[in-house]
């Protein structure tokens, strides 16, 4: 910047800018245009003054002349971004057919200071979202096997499509309002989530899928691929309302739910194995970090099983070990997931759980698995366990810290005589 005056390089800053620049008058004279106006002006101004604002803008924006003299404060932003369609044709002066956004601002009494930028592309993008948009909704209402429900925040049917009368026999117009789980009778005998729990998940994970029986109004039951997904808009953590769709689909040999079973259950026990307690973690963490939702972890290991192996032989610690993951599974609350960590060593992930409740539940595991008795050729057999409970509060949000706390807590119930549960007040870690 040696050297040069302030005008200079106002000047240069004019010359290079991106973006149109006009000083005019109120009626429209132009004082000073940087090239990039220019560019846009003189080929639509055509045989028409090119000096006058509202003169080169006749064909394309008339209306600008009348929004200038409309405006009656001293100084201030007449117009934001108002659109301008520029077309040119097919003669001599042909171009792509562009959109100007055009702003203008009052400086003072005679002063107009003017922008223009080509939004063209901007435009193009949002006119291909909006038949994104369309086409969307076309394919859910052709397709037969499509039904879809726009949903509230509070769980009431806001609309559903054509289809999903179709699909389960109930007028599409008169369900609008109601509840949707009332709506909506799902067979969950078989373990499966109820609408409103799906509903919840898929607030806080964004979508949930899952497939099971559901009855049409005539009392058949078809086999449902049920989707749920949670609309946002803006940052907010709730979600503004849900959409679902459901899928009649061929009750298939089960082939995906044996994969999903094989990538993330223990093979020995059927618990979830570790690396899927891992990804569960992860995913509760980050629940943690935003919502501020209390997270508490349970780890458990088996007295003395290295003893239950050499007197009654691996295949009976096996079975012990099945039992003890059946008991446990048992008595988990819907959220919690009840993991094998490796050897005799189990975890327990309570989402919403504080320290307390985590240290109740825990207490419960081991009396369940007291309790427990397996018939042996040697006799009966029973094992014990010890637990160490610790919250993600305690470990400020670091799953490893977590980890460690709730095993060093464990380690500690081991030292002060097993099947126990560690309490700060009955031994120190
Ligand atoms: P502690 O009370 O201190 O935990 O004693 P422990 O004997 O349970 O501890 P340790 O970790 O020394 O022994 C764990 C035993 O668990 C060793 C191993 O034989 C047994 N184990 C690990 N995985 C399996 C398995 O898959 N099946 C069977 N049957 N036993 C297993
Ligand atoms: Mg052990
Ligand atoms: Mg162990």
């Amino acid at each position: 910047m040696t050297g040069k005056s302030s005008e200079e390089q106002l000047l240069e800053f004019l010359y290079a800018c991106p973006v149109g620049l006009i000083e005019c008058d109120l009626t429209g004279d132009i004082a000073l245009m940087n090239p990039h106006a220019m560019q846009h002006l003189l080929p639509l101004a055509g045989p028409r003054d090119a000096g006058n604002l509202f003169t080169a803008f006749e064909q394309h924006a008339p209306e600008l002349r009348s929004i200038v003299a409309g405006y009656a404060a001293a100084t201030g932003k007449i117009c934001d971004g108002h659109r301008i369609f520029v077309d040119l044709g097919q003669g001599r002066r042909a171009q792509a057919p562009k959109v100007l956004a055009c702003t203008i601002v009052k400086l003072g009494a005679d002063r107009l200071m003017v922008t223009l930028s080509d939004i063209s592309q901007q435009v193009v993008q949002e006119e291909r979202l909006r038949q994104a948009d369309t086409w969307f909704a076309t394919l859910l209402d052709g397709v037969n096997e499509y039904a879809a429900l726009s949903i509230t925040p509070d769980g009431r049917i806001a609309s559903a499509n054509a289809c999903f009368t179709k699909q389960t026999g109930r007028d599409c117009t008169a369900v609008t309002g109601h509840n949707l789980a009332d709506v909506l009778d799902s067979d969950t005998s078989g373990g499966d989530l109820r609408l409103d729990e799906q509903l919840e998940i898929a607030a806080r994970d964004g979508w949930h899928l899952q497939e099971g029986w559901q009855q049409r109004a005539d009392g058949e039951r078809y086999w449902c691929q049920r989707l749920v997904v949670a609309r946002s808009e803006g940052d907010g953590p709730r979600p503004t309302g849900f959409s679902v769709i459901l899928r009649d689909v061929p009750r298939r040999e089960a082939a995906a739910e044996d994969m999903r079973r094989l990538l993330t259950c223990d093979h020995l026990t059927g618990a979830s194995n570790r690396r899927h307690f891992s990804q569960i973690m992860e995913r509760e963490q980050a629940h943690w970090r935003e919502l501020r939702q209390s997270l508490s972890l349970i780890v458990l290991d088996l007295d003395h099983f290295k003893a239950v192996n050499d007197t009654h032989g691996h295949p009976v610690g096996d079975v012990l070990l099945r039992r003890v993951a059946e008991v446990c599974t048992l008595l988990l609350p819907p959220r919690g997931i009840f993991a094998r960590l490796g050897g005799e060593e189990f975890g327990v992930l309570l989402p919403r759980f504080d320290h307390e409740q985590a240290i109740g539940l825990a207490d419960d595991m081991r009396k369940a698995i007291a309790a427990l008795e397996l018939d042996t050729p040697r006799g009966p057999l029973k094992v014990t366990a010890s637990l160490g409970c610790a919250t993600l509060d305690e470990a400020g949000g670091s799953i490893d810290a977590v980890i460690a706390l709730a095993d060093k807590r464990l380690y500690a119930a081991k030292r002060e005589g097993r099947n126990r549960v560690y309490r700060s007040t009955a031994c120190a870690a």
